[in-house]
């Protein structure tokens, strides 16, 4: 695991090698709740970087050749060694991203002891081949099946806000299939993905077989162009975009898990007293600084004022600060950067007018970024708030009148990644949640389809490309090959050469034979392909 240690680099100059001491990169990890410096780590050079990918590769095959039932025993051991010290590592997560205690053991530690738990359940029966009946009549003579291949070397990039469930549950699904895995965490959160690394490790995964390699966006490009097979990229659209103009030029396979803007659509049958809660925990739930948090709401007119009291009440009771603290509810948010995008799109949006309910306010006597849980009313599709990803704590509400101005609505974004629907009637939510473009929908919750180990998750649009989690986030791990055996090994296959008018009209009786809708046909055409009738005789 390279930890970007510092050392001595060649430099080849007009035939002579000389040793130079260039200076290392650092990554400082900090608690945002107090500013307090936890560690600082050199990043790791860009020949550091390749040199981890060739270790991997090196140690992929025989990764790959301890087959299935072995890697999932390993990843049992994993699952076990975590839950043992679940709380360490809740303390540590929230040490250096922020959040609450309780939230770093429940949508972390949680989280992947649960993608664990999928995996051992059915990664053998998802990753074993799958033979594949033919109804070609042609193809009947062999038998086919899908094959499922490790990619090789799989890199993971990760962001800050869910530093340890984000790498963790890519780096399962991709260690069970076969590969091996180097990560390049968020450069705010290093101390969490070194922790994960050691856990596998600790659990038996050979050293090379996982990876963490420290640093900055540097780094991750190092990553990107180093020889990796395959790269799953979780961040934010700008970072994905150019991530994925590199990775065309090369062809390189990538999965992109990016942004969010979700909406919330509370119906006129909702419960106010349900939905208010989900809201106000939807947008606030690691200070807002969630992918699929609550990033607008929408809510029936005739509840508007009611449903905006309900959430200003409940945020005014959340209790800001320090994550350590087990009687808070909101912790600080990541860094001084994420603050100043969330003030500056509150900022515009008062200054078009908008409501402030409550908050608004950086809270500088907690701690050096904490921002006040917001609630926003009389917002527009004109204001950054409700087109711009926030990624803070801030709950912007606007009215709507019909179920197709709110399904418009949700839809009038560039993101696409999770929505919610709140009503009473579950076909009224089901229908409506089919016309929303997103990767997940849910029906009278927000956030929790993160802890649904079995649901595909990702986005549309520009939330992303591809799928992590489930069974579909499985597949991701794999190449698909095709194995077709013949079992007529000693026959030479009719359509081979050479041409002529005989082969030719066999070949229209074998079409005729299975498709024509005409039962005369049919059976003409199955008399011309095994050569009965030569030529175009009636029957
Ligand atoms: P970011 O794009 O700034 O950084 C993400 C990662 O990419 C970091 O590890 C960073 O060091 C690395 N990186 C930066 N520049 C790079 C480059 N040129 N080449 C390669 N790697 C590079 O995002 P962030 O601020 O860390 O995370 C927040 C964003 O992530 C938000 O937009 C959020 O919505 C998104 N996110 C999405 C999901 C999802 O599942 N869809 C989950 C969590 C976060």
């Amino acid at each position: 695991m390279w930890r970007g240690r510092s050392r001595p680099r060649r430099i080849f100059l007009l035939g002579m090698v000389t040793e130079l001491q260039i200076a290392t990169r650092k990554v400082i990890s900090v608690n945002p709740a107090t500013g307090e410096v936890l560690r600082q780590l050199d990043c790791a050079s860009e020949l550091e970087v390749h040199e981890a990918v060739a270790c991997a590769r090196a140690a992929q095959h025989a990764w790959s050749e301890l087959g299935t039932m072995r890697r999932i025993a390993l990843l049992k051991d994993f699952q076990h060694l975590l839950h043992e010290r679940n709380s360490e590592v809740a303390r540590l997560i929230s040490r250096e991203a922020g959040k609450p205690y309780v939230e770093a053991l429940t949508t972390e530690v949680l989280v992947v002891v649960d993608a664990a738990r999928y995996l051992i359940e059915n990664a053998y029966r998802l990753l074993r081949d799958e033979p594949v009946p033919h109804g070609n009549l042609a193809m009947k003579t062999k038998a086919g099946r899908i094959v499922r291949e490790p990619y090789g070397v799989i890199g993971i990039i990760s962001p800050w806000n869910y530093p340890f469930s984000i790498p963790a549950t890519e780096a399962l699904a991709a260690l069970v299939a076969g590969n091996t895995v180097v990560v390049k965490p968020s450069e705010f959160t290093s101390l969490v993905a070194l922790e994960l690394a050691s856990l596998f490790h600790q659990a038996g995964v050979p050293k090379d077989v996982v990876q963490v390699v420290v640093g900055d966006g540097a780094a991750g490009a190092a990553l990107l162009n180093s020889e990796i097979d395959k790269l799953i990229f979780t961040g934010s659209v700008p970072t994905g975009k150019r991530i994925a103009q590199t990775a065309a030029a090369r062809l390189l396979p990538v999965v992109l898990e990016l942004g969010g803007k979700d909406p919330m659509l509370v119906l006129e049958d909702a419960d106010i007293d349900v939905a208010s809660s989900g809201a106000v925990w939807g947008a606030f739930v690691n200070a807002g600084q969630t992918c699929l948090s609550v990033e607008r709401c929408y809510v029936q007119r005739k509840l508007y004022e009611p449903f905006l009291e309900a959430c200003v009440g409940k945020t005014k009771q959340l209790r800001v600060g320090n994550g350590m603290n087990r009687e808070i509810d909101v912790g600080p948010m990541i860094n001084e950067r994420q603050l100043h995008i969330v003030e500056s799109q509150v900022e515009d949006a008062r200054a078009c007018g908008t409501r402030v309910l409550t908050g608004g306010t950086r809270l500088p006597e907690l701690g050096p970024n904490f921002y006040a849980p917001t609630v926003l009313a009389d917002v527009t599709h004109d204001m950054r708030i409700m087109r711009e990803e926030t990624f803070g704590p801030v709950l912007p509400v606007m009215p709507f009148d019909t179920d197709d101005e709110a399904t418009r609505l949700a839809n009038d974004s560039e993101y696409g990644l999770t929505a919610s629907v709140w009503t009473r009637d579950r076909s009224r939510g089901d229908a409506i949640a089919r016309r929303i473009a997103a990767g997940t929908v849910l029906v009278n919750d927000v956030v929790s389809c993160f802890g649904i180990s079995e649901a595909p998750h990702g986005g549309v649009k520009s939330s992303g490309v591809g799928r992590t989690h489930g069974r579909f986030g499985l597949e991701e791990m794999v190449c698909i090959k095709y194995v077709a055996v013949d079992r007529l090994p000693w026959m030479k296959k009719v359509w081979w050469y050479r041409y002529g008018e005989a082969f030719t009209r066999q070949m229209e009786g074998l079409l005729d034979m299975q498709f024509s809708r005409s039962a005369r046909r049919r059976l003409r055409g199955a008399l011309r392909s095994a050569g009965v009738l030569a030529g175009k005789e009636r029957l």
